[in-house]
């Protein structure tokens, strides 16, 4: 009895002194940031922060709260090697772009590659598999996944939602920071509303601090801002919280990032101008409101975010731009109202069709059809389309080629997309919908706004090794790289002495690591095996001592 009563207090205690814990840093240097939360991202929001390493790999991470490592995934896009912590206070921490996990995890992860056969894996782990502590070490910082440069990517989540939490405002960690954020362009738009709305810029103003000039602008307008945020000890654009338009002393519209939910994250498609940020220049976030944007509890507008001039009086528009920790940064223009813009002329080669966002629509033509599901659009657009190309069969195009649509125009959702083609003889699995242009790219049937044709591939990829000194290893890695021309590269596998060996498969390259305890050293036989996706196979065999 008494023993029990002891081991009721001890756990009580053990679970307050959980509740109360405050998150330590993950990370031994210095706390400065690479990216932060909300950073505009063209089809999502960035929903953690990006610790800074200095540019190397390697550092420990120390897991942020106690808790147990609930999830792990693997994959050569994303987060890489990705370790998910979840704790007793209703959060989750996720880091990734790991190096390695820590050694009993790693262990697991590998045992299941082996038993599946495959390098990506997403794993799921019970309460008890691997507790940890606060501050114990889950891995090392590392450059896996879709990173750029060695950073360590931490999120924190509520666990139920599985929503990430804005944490840099709610003050878990505190970055000096007193720097406000930076104007780099300011654009303004005349909108055009027959037959249905589009626009166009009429400025571009790249020193955007700097303009005394009164702007002349149409009854109706809007601007589009792009502005970062910048915090003491690092060079890097951050995130801007909050935006903020305001005509003489009416507040047009302001977003707040807030705490974005990743199934909303695409409307930021419709939050920026997406004409612009094509190209992979920075992201301008546009004052008008889209009637599908589903961001708009976010939002507060009025006049949808318009700049509606009554009067030929001149107005002040002002601009703010606000970080996580209240530093402003503002701009006022000087405008009025001018009556004479000419919309840049159409393409008249082009066949238009008004379609309304809220409804289903279909394009059909002589050997084309196209249906793009309601709530595809975010506004109503001025539809094109038109034949651009025949039947080419030495570049084993064996349809029409279609322009449908023109690709600046920003979609929630594909498209479905048939085009008629004349397939040769027993060559009807080995043609697929191919987004057209120098070269051939596999599409799917599923499109978004481009070009497009139905090709013909026969051709297996190649293969070859890239080798080393006298050999294909190199140190202990192989590398080998895998092309296909046509429809692309779908999988790869490789196996040792006749046995599946793990590889990762990267943009052409499939690189593998030889380990001691996988491979005694010796000599020994690599087979590769790669098949394209319309299910051309080759295969390359190689002997080499390791
Ligand atoms: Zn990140």
């Amino acid at each position: 009895m008494k023993r029990l009563s002891v081991w009721i207090v001890t756990l009580f205690l053990g679970m307050s002194a959980w509740a109360q814990e405050q998150a330590i840093r993950p990370l031994e240097v210095p706390m400065s940031f690479s990216g932060t939360y909300g950073e505009l991202r063209h089809d999502h929001f960035h929903g953690g922060l990006d610790w800074r390493v200095g540019g190397k790999v390697g550092d420990d991470i120390h897991v942020i709260k106690s808790g147990y490592i609930s999830r792990v995934s693997v994959s050569p896009w994303g987060y890489g090697n990705g370790i998910y912590v979840t704790h007793p206070d209703g959060t989750t921490s996720v880091y990734g772009h790991l190096l390695r996990f820590c050694e009993p995890v790693a262990r697991r992860v590998e045992e299941e590659q082996y038993a599946r056969e495959s390098f990506s894996v997403n794993l799921e782990f019970g309460p008890d598999e691997f507790p940890v502590q606060q501050g114990d070490v889950i891995g090392q910082v590392g450059n896996t996944g879709s990173s750029a440069g060695p950073h360590l990517h931490m999120e924190i989540r509520d666990s139920e939602q599985d929503l990430p939490l804005n944490y840099l405002s709610r003050d878990v960690y505190t970055p000096v920071d007193k720097m406000s954020p930076q104007f780099h362009r300011v654009c303004f738009y005349a909108l055009d509303t027959l037959p249905v709305t589009g626009s166009w810029r009429i400025y571009n103003l790249t020193q955007p601090a700097s303009v005394r000039d009164t702007l002349v602008l149409p009854h109706r307008s809007y601007v589009a801002i792009d502005a970062t945020d910048r915090q003491e000890g690092t060079g890097s654009k951050l995130a801007v919280e909050e935006y903020r338009v305001t005509l003489d002393q009416t507040l047009l519209f302001s977003f707040k990032v807030g705490d974005m939910p990743f199934d909303k994250g695409r409307y930021i498609k419709s939050l920026i101008q997406f004409d612009e940020s094509r190209g992979g220049g920075r992201d301008l976030v546009k004052s008008k409101v889209d009637p599908n944007n589903l961001l708009a509890d976010r939002i507060t507008s009025r006049d949808g975010g318009l700049i509606v001039l009554e009067d030929d009086a001149v107005h002040t528009i002002r601009l703010d731009a606000i970080d996580e920790h209240g530093n402003r940064a503002t701009v006022h223009y000087k405008v009025r109202r001018g009556d004479d813009f000419t919309p840049p002329e159409r393409d008249t080669s082009l066949t238009y069709v008004p379609w309304l966002w809220y409804t289903q629509n279909v394009v059909t033509d002589s050997t084309m059809a196209y249906y793009l599901p309601a709530g595809a659009l975010y506004d109503n657009i001025n539809f094109s389309y038109k034949k651009v190309g025949d039947p080419d069969p030495s570049r084993g195009i064996v349809s029409e080629v279609w322009q449908i649509g023109t690709p600046d125009i920003p979609l929630q959702m594909a498209g479905e997309l048939e085009i008629a083609a004349a397939v040769p003889e027993g060559l009807e699995d080995k043609t697929y919908m191919a987004n057209y242009g120098k070269t051939l790219t596999h599409s799917g049937v599923q499109v978004r706004f481009g070009t497009y044709c139905v090709a013909v591939d026969t051709v297996a990829p190649s293969i070859s090794f890239l080798g080393g000194k006298g050999g294909i290893v190199n140190g202990s890695t192989i590398r080998i790289r895998v092309r296909d021309d046509a429809s692309g590269v779908s999988s790869a596998r490789v196996e040792i002495d006749g046995r599946w060996y793990l590889s990762m498969l990267k943009r052409d390259i499939v690189s593998l690591e030889l380990k001691e305890d996988r491979l005694k050293r010796g000599k020994h036989r690599i087979d590769v095996f790669v098949t394209d996706i319309c299910g051309n196979e080759s295969h390359e065999t190689r002997e080499f001592t390791y």
